[in-house]
């Protein structure tokens, strides 16, 4: 079987690979970009968004991500529909399999594979996806101005999602399943100080209710099985993000929640000529221009290893 040669191989297809792309193209690196099996990523999932800079009225989510991929592609990024099924990183070059049949070799690695929201696992919830239901405040609060919301999910991230909604909705009730919150101190304080969020304990939720767009949950008291409805007009999941590190682990250095752990302001990994950018290592920002920022970095921090290294 014959084996192909690149210098640059980009694994993953969201707003950080997709700039990294952009950035080796025009380096004239040939990049190759698998965009795995959701291409273009979370903000294929999103409806519009108004906070990309560049974009004065906004655009929808996957028409920016094809804007992104048309950009990539403008400067030479190969782009490919598929899957890389496993990696070797003993020695350089990588080899890298695709889809369980192609072989790669590559001088260095852009990991750029995101991360997926958790989801409650209800049918409703997909149903009504992008109609009232979200898991990004930052994207799609601003639909819901001068609404009731709530929140799912009792960590910092929910807390985070509901102190931003505060400032846009008439009311924000943030529903826990347990009896307390998981979020910091910090956060619980700063929390208590916004007259419009409350907090409702040990609350499961039953079902997303609506016709055309979520107007309430089913919701049950854990304690004492209550079941009753909470009229809302939006609802927004936030019960953690899981990196899709999955297949880097035991050799990539994650942290205990799964993040590749990048060095010094940098995107170098634990492994010489491999970078990783976006989602898969920002536990913090995870906004669409920081993971493009950070694609920009991973290439030229490629682009500079590889000259080095010649
Ligand atoms: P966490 O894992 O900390 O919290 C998840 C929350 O969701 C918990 O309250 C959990 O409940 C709840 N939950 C999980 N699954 C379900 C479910 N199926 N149904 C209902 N509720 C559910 O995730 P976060 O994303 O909040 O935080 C991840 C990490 O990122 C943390 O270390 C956090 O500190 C950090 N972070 C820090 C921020 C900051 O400092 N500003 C901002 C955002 C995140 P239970 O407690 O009952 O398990």
């Amino acid at each position: 079987m014959e084996i192909e040669k690149i210098s640059v191989l980009i694994v993953g297809s969201g707003p950080a690979g997709y700039t990294a792309g952009i950035y080796a193209g025009r380096a004239n690196l040939k990049p190759v970009l698998y965009t795995g099996l959701n291409a273009g990523g979370q903000l294929m999932d999103t409806t519009e968004v108004e906070n990309f800079p560049g974009y004065p009225n906004g655009v929808l989510g996957p028409q920016l991500m094809d804007d992104l991929k048309l950009q990539a592609e403008r400067f030479g990024t190969d782009l490919r529909f598929g899957i890389v099924t496993s990696i070797n990183f003993d020695k350089i070059p990588y080899t890298v399999v695709i889809d369980d049949e192609k072989t790669i070799e590559t001088d260095t690695l852009i990991l750029s594979t995101g991360a997926s929201a958790k989801w409650l696992g209800l049918e409703s919830e997909k149903k009504f996806n992008g109609y009232g239901v979200s898991a990004c405040a930052t994207c799609d609060g601003f639909f819901y101005k001068g609404k009731n919301v709530a929140v799912i999910g009792g960590g910092d991230t929910a807390l985070e999602e509901a102190i931003y909604l505060s400032n846009l909705c008439k009311s924000v009730t943030v529903l826990a399943r347990s009896n307390k919150l998981r979020a910091s101190q910090f956060m619980q304080n700063r929390v208590s100080k916004k007259e419009n969020i409350s907090i409702t304990y040990n609350v499961d939720v039953q079902e997303i209710l609506g016709e055309d767009k979520v107007n309430g949950l089913l919701l049950k008291n854990n304690k004492n099985d209550h079941i009753f409805i909470k009229e809302i007009d939006a609802v927004f999941i936030a019960i953690g993000h899981k990196p899709n590190s999955d297949l880097f682990k035991g050799f990539i250095d994650l942290d205990n929640d799964g993040y590749v752990m990048t060095k010094n302001n940098s995107t170098k990994t634990n492994i010489e000529g491999v970078f990783a950018c976006g989602d898969l290592q920002d536990r913090q920002y995870r906004q669409a221009i920081t993971a493009a920022g950070s694609g920009c970095m991973a290439a030229l921090d490629a682009e500079r290893y590889l000259s080095e290294k010649n």
